[in-house]
């Protein structure tokens, strides 16, 4: 596993727990708002953290710290993240994975081995324009399958990121997708130090916000905003 970053604690992360979070580098898609760009442009890669720094942390905080938080990055393109999920679940930590939804079939194994408590998946965009939004092309079916699979988890999240581009209609098509859902996500799009330039985007406003948040609730059982 290539880690880029080591977060020692979160509160917000994962609902009610507090956690550490492990940045993985390397990610196959190209959001033009993705702000952790050192993590996935190779010509911008951050110096790799050794993951022993990792386990001695975590060895020390036992009893302090309830879950480890494994993102990216995209974490699911990482050969041996089953393998070290399965780690952190032995040291006795809940795991958290957030993904981009790409890789069902690593959710799926994730799941049935029993080495991921949470799953936080984000909706790019309606299904026909994720490769607009993510800059690279995308095999839909893949991203329903991702969601149908975790919208059957006990505990989960989709959330997406208030990209400028994104219209009113889009926004209606993605409640729709995850019509039903218990948690939701709008989370505000930083513009500055971004994988493309975003400066000429023009943020939505806190009224705007509110006024989508009112119209996720007419579909999902929970939606907040996140800063
Ligand atoms: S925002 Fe997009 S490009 Fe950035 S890590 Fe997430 S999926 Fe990858």
């Amino acid at each position: 596993m290539k880690i880029g970053g080591f977060q020692r604690t979160s509160l917000i992360d994962y609902p009610g727990k507090i956690c550490s979070i492990i940045f993985t580098i390397g990610c196959n898609f190209r959001c033009p708002y993705c702000y952790n760009h050192r993590l996935v442009l190779p010509e911008r890669y951050v110096e790799p953290i050794p993951i022993e720094e990792v386990w001695s942390f975590l060895k020390r905080r036992k009893g302090k710290i309830d879950a480890v938080e494994f993102t990216g990055g995209e974490p699911t393109i990482q050969e041996d993240l089953i393998e070290k999920m399965s780690k952190v679940k032995e040291m006795g930590f809940l795991v958290k994975l957030d993904t981009n939804g790409s890789h069902p079939e690593i959710i799926e194994k994730c799941i049935k081995k029993g080495v991921v408590d949470y799953v936080a998946m984000d909706i790019k965009a309606p299904l026909e324009r994720y490769s607009f939004v993510t800059g690279v092309s995308i095999d839909i079916e893949r991203i329903k399958e991702s969601i149908n699979i975790i919208g059957h988890l006990p505990d989960y999240e989709f959330r997406t990121t208030l990209y400028p581009a994104l219209s009113d209609k889009d926004f209606l098509e993605i409640f729709q997708l995850i019509e039903g859902a218990k948690r939701y996500f709008l989370q505000v799009c930083k513009l500055k130090d971004t994988l493309k330039d975003c400066t000429h985007l023009k943020q939505f406003s806190r009224e705007k916000i509110e006024i989508l948040k009112k119209e996720a609730l007419k579909f999902v059982k929970n939606c907040e905003i996140r800063e």
